[in-house]
């Protein structure tokens, strides 16, 4: 008998509701452990492209989706959320399978999936449009609509977790949206997808479209009906993609990368401080956009806290992803190890010393997989190549501060602006410290949390705009003044009738 929970899906795209097989450049998913085979199958082409926007145009405009009121919207929020809760197992399989991600971290990013959809449904149902104040003989309100067809583009990372922070939003706010997942991760998307049909979501509501990014993403970006864009992925592109929009004066927002600060002063908790930060790096083996990649210790502490965090790194267990004792799997592919391992030898060029890691694993477990051990790297400035680029890989930078201020300055001498951890006792100074840092998100004495319902997003080259929250509904949405005369009386400038 078929095992329903270790199914991958057939290869077929979902276009504009309808199971096709693609016209575009084959795709092939191998599992990072060890490099075996999970499918190939041809990606999403120009011409699919287009088929999918015109069928989700058609099915916008549809009454029997346009006309619902939130509260049935609503509804099918919560049936999605139902559908993907019941397949958990079959996500958190298909995820790990296609990233390399441990089962326990992709079980979590369907749960969180799960909770988006869901959070969303609640927000749709109680967001109030707004009579405003009048100033005048008419009744003025301020009223949100649909924007219509829109895409969501996103990374190889996290991928369950970043299709529904768009397509819940997305479907709520009354739009038709098309995703584009990474080729590096594109089978999940097309999981839900199948989850969307089966619980009954309008054919052509949702696409699920993996390709190229220059062919499908970059028709997803020029088209005009495309009424706005979310991308979540790397600064390169999301810059090319936001001077694209703006010629064309489409919303976009952009989740990009990071080289996010934390910080160690010597009045912190060591236990606490040292699982925040290990988690904070080298879970999801450094690939996280938020991973606290550049650790500042206050020079009191350095090298005996440097001490502790080496050995408590050493003991790290690197392994497969569905081995419950992994808590470092391996990464993405061999040619993102490589580019990770030339940030390495970078390093070292730069004057850097690798303190622990720096080398792939040992032994037959590890030899076909994409494995790196964590790594981190001290004695070098923060103007060092490695202490400004974002690596995305297990590899920590440690550099240490006399003072406040002078950690505040080295934290915000760096193009990106996502996250920060700042770990001490002394809290007004850790509230300082969090106001001070330039960070879309600031974490004190944790790290890596997250919660649906707290808006996320980054400063400078980080991104611009913000998802999650109850405003995140709002960035899928058009606002709309309506002004409607309650007097009855014809205009005096016209002197009609006088
Ligand atoms: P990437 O920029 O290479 O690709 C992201 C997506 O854009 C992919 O689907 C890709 O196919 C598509 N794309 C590529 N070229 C395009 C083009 N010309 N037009 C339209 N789409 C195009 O990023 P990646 O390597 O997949 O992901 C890693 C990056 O994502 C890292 O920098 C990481 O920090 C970032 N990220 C950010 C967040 C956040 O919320 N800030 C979350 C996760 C990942």
């Amino acid at each position: 008998m078929k095992d329903l929970t270790t199914e991958l899906p057939d290869g077929r795209l979902f276009i504009g509701g309808e199971w096709e097989t693609g016209t575009g450049a084959e795709i092939t998913s191998t599992y990072p452990h060890d490099g075996s085979f999970n499918l190939s199958f041809k990606g999403a082409s120009r011409a699919d492209g287009e088929k999918a926007i015109a069928r989700a145009k058609a099915a916008q405009a549809d009454p029997a989706w346009a006309n619902l009121l939130p509260h049935e919207r609503a509804r099918m929020l919560h049936a999605i959320a139902d559908g993907i809760e019941a397949n958990i197992e079959r996500i958190s399989y298909v995820q790990s399978r296609d990233t390399g991600k441990t089962r326990g971290e992709t079980r979590a990013l369907a749960g969180s999936a799960v909770g988006t959809f869901r959070y969303f449904a609640a927000v749709l149902e109680t967001s109030d449009d707004d009579l405003t104040v009048q100033r005048a003989t008419a009744l003025t309100a301020s009223i949100h609509e649909p924007i219509g067809v829109v895409a969501a583009i996103t990374p190889w990372n996290s991928p369950i977790a970043s299709d529904a922070q768009k397509v819940a939003p997305a479907l709520a706010a009354g739009n038709a949206v098309i995703i584009k997942p990474s080729s590096w991760s594109p089978m999940v998307s097309l999981v839900l997808a199948e989850i969307c049909e089966e619980v009954g979501l309008p054919k052509g509501l949702l696409s699920v479209l993996p390709g190229a990014g220059r062919e499908i993403g970059n028709l997803l970006v020029e088209h005009c009906d495309i009424g706005r864009v979310a991308f979540t992925g790397g600064t390169v592109t999301g810059r090319r993609l936001a001077a694209q929009a703006g010629e064309k004066l489409m919303p976009v927002s952009l989740e990009l990368g990071g080289k996010s600060p934390t910080i160690v002063f010597e009045d912190h908790d060591r236990d606490l401080t040292i699982a925040g930060i290990l988690f904070g790096i080298f879970s999801s083996s450094g690939q996280s956009c938020i991973a606290g990649s550049r650790l500042f210790v206050q020079k009191a502490i350095y090298d005996d806290f440097l001490a502790d965090l080496v050995k408590a790194t050493e003991k790290l267990v690197v392994g497969a992803p569905d081995d419950p004792a992994t808590q470092v799997a391996p990464m993405i592919c061999a040619e993102h190890r490589d580019s990770v391992e030339k940030y390495i030898a970078l390093a070292q060029e730069e004057g850097g010393k690798v303190l622990c890691g720096g080398t792939r694993p040992e032994g037959e477990a590890f030899a076909k997989g994409s494995y790196l051990k964590p790594t981190i790297i001290a004695g070098l400035t923060n103007d060092a190549q490695v202490c400004r680029e974002e690596i995305f890989g297990p590899v920590l930078v440690v550099l240490p501060f006399e003072d406040e201020a002078e950690v505040i300055a080295q934290s915000n001498d760096n193009d990106y602006g996502l996250a920060c951890g700042i770990w001490t006792k002394d809290f007004p100074r850790a509230w300082r410290l969090a106001r001070a840092i330039k960070a879309g998100t600031v974490w004190i004495n944790t790290y890596k949390q997250f919660s649906i319902s707290t808006p996320f997003g980054g400063d400078g080259a980080s991104g611009m705009g913000r998802e999650k929250g109850r405003e995140g509904l709002r960035a899928w949405q058009r606002q709309k003044g309506i002004y409607a005369d309650l007097t009855g009386n014809p205009h005096p400038w016209a002197r009609v009738g006088q």
